[in-house]
């Protein structure tokens, strides 16, 4: 019976249907207790959280915001590091390259052997908000601040680097912030709704293993022999970031350099805009000066404050009309032609007495655009607020001492009012003070830090005018206005990456 001559080579095996690729995972790493605890549970037993055994499908992935605390960076570098590179764990670190999206993202260190977390990118949160005049806020219930310099770098990192392929997205919520992840499963569920795939899935293995905060830290402790800090910038105002005030002032007493830079911020953006403190209705500086362990803090700002240079702001702020929902239901994206209930609510009284509507085939009633004149007593509600519009020019600079009394002679020279901020007791000199209603105007000359941009939208000059009746600013500004092109390439972002350039598409903040 013949046989079967014996193959002189292997064949490859019949392909069946191609499996997809196993997701790589992500970890975003923040460098505090939760992300550090997840990375610990992944080097002690990979495969149980669904990684190879040599985590060669785990990405570390830190967004460098250049303001982090440098005892937490240390503890990363002592204690962490030599572990992930012992296991050569990639940990990829990202971070802005410049004032505008366009610039893009820069890979700071990727790497299987890194030794160091990196203190800082080009831009750091703090050059954004110095030049912003402002310190970090919320916007729609979110931070901008960990939006622009973590979210954004994050997410446009991950578009260069995995495409269309999904990965899975670590994150470090723990047992008692499910609401957080629950908040975050549904913004990443409307994203993939959105683009159509699945971009990534998210995971949260603190909260399936059911530790909370103290369990974590425990965690933490027990296997690296130290406690853990929270991770966070200097100067962050969120609670639940930040930690809590007597451990958070405690820090600042161990680096009055740092507390120095916190409070200068402070105070610039106050002197821009009294209520912008920190802490909403408090400021950092008010709260510190309640205990005087901080009295050192305090000293090495009023230090700070003499040693560098400032600069007199003519700061004009413009309180804008908002449009009402009638407006927005009428008139649409854009309202061309505002009537008088465009800015005003009408008064249900309006509403009742001199609603307009045609009725339908099927005998149902439409709502028309109002009709009404807005002459009778009572139509008219109140008025909606609208954008405030901020001009900012400098227009002197010279050092502390000298800002003060050049205040104040120029207010004696051209009759202001010198005032006090409430708050703040930074002194401004006003020369436009706000009336009622919108719009409005006020302008004062400030004396604060330098550092924030002279700025104004193209079209403030023209508004100004036409609401004040003025022309330009009082005083003459030292310097043109920097004009920055509107959207320049915003629709394309440049991913910077030790293998070359990825030019990848701008995502929507979700
Ligand atoms: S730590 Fe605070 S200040 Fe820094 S990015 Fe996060 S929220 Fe903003
Ligand atoms: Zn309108
Ligand atoms: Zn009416």
């Amino acid at each position: 019976m013949p046989t079967a001559a014996p193959a002189l080579f292997n064949l490859p095996a019949p392909r069946g249907p191609a499996r997809p690729a196993k997701p790589m995972t992500v970890l975003s790493y923040g460098l505090g207790a939760d992300s550090t605890a997840i990375l610990l549970m992944f080097l002690e037993d990979p495969v149980r959280y669904g990684l190879e055994p040599d985590l060669s499908d785990l990405i570390v992935l830190h967004a460098v915001t250049g303001d982090e605390w440098p005892d937490s960076l240390s503890y990363v570098n002592r204690l962490v590091l030599p572990r992930l590179a012992e296991r050569r764990v990639r940990v990829v670190q990202v971070a802005r390259r410049g004032r505008h999206d366009a610039d893009g993202v820069l890979v700071l260190e990727d790497s299987r052997t890194t030794s160091r977390i990196h203190q800082a990118g080009p831009w750091r949160l703090s050059d954004w908000l110095l030049t912003g005049g402002t310190v970090p806020q919320m916007a729609s219930g979110r931070r901008t601040c960990s939006i622009k310099f973590k979210g954004w770098c994050l997410d446009h990192w991950a578009l260069a680097e995995f495409g269309q392929a999904t990965f899975r997205r670590v994150i470090g919520y723990h047992a008692a912030e499910r609401s957080r992840m629950e908040k975050d499963t549904k913004i990443q569920d409307r994203l993939n709704q959105r683009a159509g795939r699945v971009i990534c899935e998210p995971a949260y293995p603190l909260v399936d293993a059911g530790m909370d905060r103290a369990a974590v830290e425990a965690y933490v402790l027990q296997r690296l022999g130290e406690p853990i800090k929270k991770s966070y910038c200097t100067f962050c105002p969120f609670s639940g970031v930040c930690a809590s005030r007597e451990r958070h002032e405690e820090r600042l007493r161990a680096h009055p350099d740092l507390a120095a830079d916190a409070l200068a911020m402070e105070y610039a953006s106050m002197a821009l805009n009294e209520p912008m403190s920190l802490y909403g209705t408090r400021s950092l500086y008010q709260q510190l000066t309640e205990d005087e362990r901080n009295d050192g803090v305090l000293t090495a700002f009023e230090e700070r404050l003499d040693a560098v240079p400032f600069s007199l702001y003519e700061v004009r702020r413009l309180y804008l009309p908002g449009r009402t929902k009638d407006c927005r239901r009428y008139h649409g994206a854009r309202c061309a032609r505002p009537r008088w209930w465009c800015r005003t609510e009408r008064t249900t009284a309006c509403r009742r007495d001199h609603a307009s509507y045609e009725t339908g085939a099927d005998g149902e009633q439409v709502d028309l655009e109002p009709q009404c004149a807005g002459v009778t007593d009572g139509c008219r509600g109140s008025q909606v607020k609208g954008a405030a519009w901020r001009s900012v020019r400098t227009v002197w600079e010279g050092p502390r001492l000298e800002a003060k009394f050049t205040l104040l002679s120029w207010g004696r020279e051209d009759g202001a009012r010198l005032r006090r901020g409430e708050r703040s007791q930074i002194k401004r000199l006003h020369y436009l003070d706000r009336g009622e209603g919108y719009p409005a105007a006020e302008a004062y000359l400030v004396a604060a830090p330098s550092g924030a941009d002279d700025k104004n939208r193209e079209s403030f000059e023209r508004r100004w005018t036409e609401i004040t009746g003025l022309i330009g600013t009082r005083w003459e500004p030292i310097r043109p206005l920097a004009r920055y092109q509107r959207g320049r390439g915003s629709r394309v972002v440049p991913v910077v990456r030790p293998s070359g350039v990825a030019h990848v598409r701008a995502l929507e903040v979700a």
